[in-house]
């Protein structure tokens, strides 16, 4: 029969496209050119990735330029501006409304300059993070990077794997995949090996596995029938925008903020316009000072510098390892409460060394430490020879064959290939000499059930050519084993009575010191598959193996500096109870007097959870479902949760918490995919390094804007004032605009390069809930605000009463705003201390702004074109000094009010 054809695109090189999922699987191996047991040869590999490409996606086209530039103008406060030109152009003031208009498009293109690249680092960031997979390649399993994988390939599938390219599925076992990428259906879709009628839609396509879908359970192997663009999500991927989203819950926040602000500056515009017209003014007059007051009242810098802070505060989390998916994530770090995180690999170093192992009845220490497979094994404290043994090498036996890791030889050094679990019992065989390679050629599996934290146990099939006999082993958690031995091994193999508090009794005498402990079962098989039901008894035990996986010293200082920070520490493992307590202890963990099992939690009562919760560390064996139930009764009881996970079935937990973190080394790639947050080097550190920027990150914001309103303030108040006084305007909009921008730029923003502020990780986490203006902030926005309306004012009408020309007059007011928030950018280098205890020069960009500032002030005030375009005059060194006088007075007043304020609330 004919390989199924359909016609293919238009200019492809082909006439015809394989229809994969209606072709026969010795044809469709034949038609790719492979094996199924022995996978592609490294030459051909090459060469199709010469003629293929590598498996790579085009990038994403997202919204276009055009269109994100055009998004800057559509905001309320632009509206205004823009209405606030069109009057004066109406009123034929040209050069009022070209500044006008010319602001709001410097306005729009520094906003879509940082939301362009603030996309595009984030973006960036995203596709650094590559997608592995396992492939069978001269007849051994690799990892490689999806890139490299070429048609013809055989990729191994496992639960939590991300499908890296389209796949016919050609073995497999329970194997259910999320294909929600792709066809929206959240239900996992159960796989079967079959060949399908030509026209079975894409959802039906039980015997294919499409690239970017998620497997959620099982596992299964795969020929790559697709690569790169040509895959089902790459035309997918042609078709639809990029989805990054710059919103967060404080942005949202804002936007809320600049809606009331458009009311109540449309509200004071049209009160000036009127109780001026009413009082006689002229109406042209009148409309300037309502595009004056409304001008100035609008923060035109906030929206791109609450953009680019959250952009820097990205970059600062990555250059700690920290990859923030999820933008908002980076302002709700700041207010976490409480971090849940896993044990293994993440507070502990996931070095595992096998330290000790109980076998036949008899006990043995195994000397060497890491993955050099150096030592010896003692026994009453003598070194043994190891062929009076039969049981121990039975249980190191059985730990190589239920094994995927790989132990590699490096110039210097030994390294592992996979779980560090499995990769401590490669090293523990090898020392008593027994080589991976010899052991599982002699033993060729014939088929295994992989290791899934919810059963806690592996098992393998293996069969035994010599004597033609099939034999499974079984290794996991002591629990899970025990629950399927009815006998276990004496020292000279022969199977006994099982005594299960004697084993439970060693186990926990194991535990107490911190090993991690994995029990081992055999048993004889006939045929050559392998079914859960056929490892639920029958078993016999042979062995415990224990290892030690040392606490991270980096994590006990991290969790100190945790409780300092009012932070609670919660370790959720799936590990034995014994085993977590130790280690909590050695962590230094407070609570940890007491371990709460996964199967307590079960018995207890909803309602006893918060006091439970409240009152304990430590969660042991705790299956993935229970961990979002913890998640959910922490968040009841009022926490912003930060959760780790690794696993498939984290992925709920992980979705639920406020930042779900994934691992990025040993993470599969669902719960990467369901994380806020994702940490390159699996450390907890790295999460309180992340809570720490995410805190300087919100302190900036604040600083921010608690420097930007009292300008607004401030202009908006001389206005208000001068039309009640019956006065010339101390300041023109033009003008206004000009001291919006120019310190916008060069002054507020360098408030997002400031470093973190001293006593960050001293201070209790922000409530989430708490106004981003708290009473006290709006007391001192209120208090410069008056301030620089008392200055301008003041000196503008000192001047005019002095005889001075009003432009003269008007460049003094200007200078009085200008200068001021010069002087008060100082006070907002921090909100609570003085500049001198984070430091005069720890934010150098400050001090560029600064001298930036003055010169482009120098120009304004002596520049003659700057004076025919904002109608400024050159003033004298009198003026200077009262200006200058002014500023340091703003500096003075907020230095005191900070210091009867940190008075009044110490801490
Ligand atoms: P954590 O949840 O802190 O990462 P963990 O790695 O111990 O800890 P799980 O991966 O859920 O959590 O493992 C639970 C138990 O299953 C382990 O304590 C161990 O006894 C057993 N186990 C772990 N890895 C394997 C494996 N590869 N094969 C067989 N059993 C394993």
């Amino acid at each position: 029969m004919p390989i199924r054809k359909r016609p293919a695109k238009a200019g492809s090189p082909s006439a015809e496209k394989t229809v994969w999922h209606a072709v026969a699987e010795d044809r469709l191996l034949r038609e790719l050119r492979v094996n199924i047991g022995q996978g592609l040869a490294a030459e051909e590999v090459e060469k199709r990735l010469a003629d293929y490409g590598a498996n790579r996606l085009t990038p994403r086209r997202g919204k276009g330029p055009v269109r994100l530039f055009l998004s800057q103008f559509h905001q309320p406060l632009v509206y205004i501006l823009l209405l606030s030109g069109a009057v004066t152009a109406f009123l034929e003031e040209w050069v009022d409304s070209s500044v006008i208009f010319g602001v709001v498009v410097v306005n729009a293109l520094i906003g879509f300059v940082q939301e362009y690249n603030a996309i595009r680092a984030i973006d960036a960031l995203a596709r650094a993070l590559s997608v592995g997979a396992t492939v069978l390649r001269d007849g051994q399993r690799r990892a490689v990077a999806a890139p490299e994988l070429v048609p013809g390939d055989i990729v191994v599938l496992q639960s939590g794997d991300k499908v890296p390219a389209d796949l016919r599925l050609l073995r497999i076992r329970d194997l259910q995949i999320d294909e929600s990428a792709l066809t929206g259906e959240s239900v996992p879709i159960e796989k079967r090996q079959m060949t399908l009628a030509d026209e079975t839609a894409l959802a039906d396509r039980a015997n294919m596995a499409y690239s970017s879908t998620l497997v959620t359970f099982g596992s299964g192997v795969g020929v790559v029938v697709e690569t790169g663009d040509r895959t089902e999500i790459g035309r997918i991927n042609r078709m639809i925008a990029s989805a990054t989203e710059l919103d967060t819950p404080l942005t949202q926040k804002m936007s809320e903020f600049s809606q009331w602000l458009l009311w109540v500056i449309v509200g004071c515009a049209v009160l000036t316009f009127a109780v001026g017209v009413w009082r006689g003014e002229s109406m042209l007059q009148m409309f300037m000072a309502s595009v004056a007051l409304a001008v100035g009242a609008i923060p035109e810098g906030l929206p791109a510098a609450i953009t680019i802070t959250l952009a820097i505060g990205v970059s600062r989390m990555a250059k700690r390892n920290a990859i923030v998916r999820k933008l908002p994530a980076v302002e709700t770090l700041g207010s976490t409460t409480v971090i849940c995180s896993d044990k293994t690999g993440t507070l502990t170093q996931n070095q595992m060394t096998v330290q000790a192992i109980y076998a036949g009845g008899d006990y043995f220490q195994v000397g060497g430490s890491g993955y050099t497979p150096d030592g010896e094994f003692r026994h009453n404290g003598q070194a043994i020879d190891y062929l009076s043994y039969p049981t121990l090498m039975e249980c190191l036996k059985a730990g190589l064959l239920c094994n995927d890791a790989r132990l590699i030889a490096e110039s210097n050094h030994w390294r592992i290939e996979g779980d560090p679990t499995e990769g401590a019992l490669l090293v523990a065989a090898r020392k008593a000499g027994l080589r991976h390679a010899a052991v599982s050629t002699a033993h060729p599996r014939l088929d295994a059930i992989p290791f899934e934290s919810q059963h806690q146990f592996m098992a393998t099939l293996n069969h035994d050519p010599t004597t033609d006999s099939r034999r499974i082993y079984v290794k996991g958690a002591l629990e899970s084993v025990l629950a399927r031995c009815d006998s276990a091994l004496d020292p000279h193999m022969q199977p006994v009575a099982l005594n299960k508090e004697r084993l439970i009794r060693q186990l926990e005498e194991m535990a107490e010191q911190g090993l991690r402990v994995l029990a081992f079962a055999r048993r004889d098989h006939q045929d050559d598959a392998l079914a859960h039901a056929e490892v639920a008894g029958g078993l016999t035990l042979i062995g415990l193996q224990a290892m030690m996986d040392p606490p991270r010293p980096e994590a006990v200082a991290s969790i100190a500096a945790c409780y300092r920070a009012g932070i609670a520490v919660k370790m959720i493992t799936g590990d034995h109870p014994v085993t977590a307590l130790a280690i909590a202890k050695q962590l230094g963990m407070r609570q940890a007097e007491r371990v709460i099992s996964g199967v307590e939690l079960q018995r207890l009562a909803p309602a006893d959870y918060p006091a439970t919760l409240a009152a304990c560390s430590v969660y042991a064996r705790i299956a993935p479902e229970q961990k979002l139930a913890l998640v959910e009764a922490l968040q009841s009881a009022g926490h912003v949760v930060a959760m780790t996970g690794d696993g498939v079935n984290d992925a709920p937990a992980l979705r639920q918490a406020n930042i779900g973190v994934a691992m990025g080394m040993g993470g599969t790639e669902v719960a990467k995919e369901a994380a806020a947050m994702i940490l390159t080097d699996d450390h907890f550190a790295t999460i309180e390094a992340a809570i720490e920027e995410g805190r300087g990150v919100f302190d900036n914001l604040i600083k921010f804007i608690a420097w930007t309103l009292p300008t607004n303030l401030g202009e908006g108040l001389v206005i208000t004032a001068a039309v009640f006084a019956n006065v010339a305007l101390p300041i023109t909009p033009v003008q206004i605009l000009w001291i919006n921008m120019t310190t916008a730029v060069l002054l507020g923003l360098m408030l997002a390069f400031e470093p973190k502020e001293p006593g960050l990780m001293r201070r209790k986490p922000r409530n989430p809930n708490q106004p981003i203006l708290t009473k006290h902030l709006a007391f001192r926005i209120c208090l410069v605000g008056v301030l620089l309306l008392a200055g301008a004012f003041g000196l503008f009408e000192w001047e005019l009463s002095h005889g001075e020309p009003l432009a003269k007059a008007r460049t003094v007011a200007v200078n009085v705003f200008v200068f001021g928030e010069l002087f008060y950018l100082f006070n907002c280098r921090s909100l609570r201390y003085s500049m001198f205890k984070v430091g005069v020069f720890s934010n150098p960009w400050v001090i560029f702004g600064v001298l930036s500032m003055i010169g482009l002030q120098l120009l304004f005030t002596y520049w003659p074109t700057m004076q025919t375009l904002f109608g400024s005059a050159p003033i004298g060194s009198e003026e200077w000094l009262l200006i200058l006088a002014v500023g340091w007075v703003i500096y003075a007043m907020v230095g005191l009010e900070k210091l009867i304020w940190r008075r009044f609330n110490p801490g």
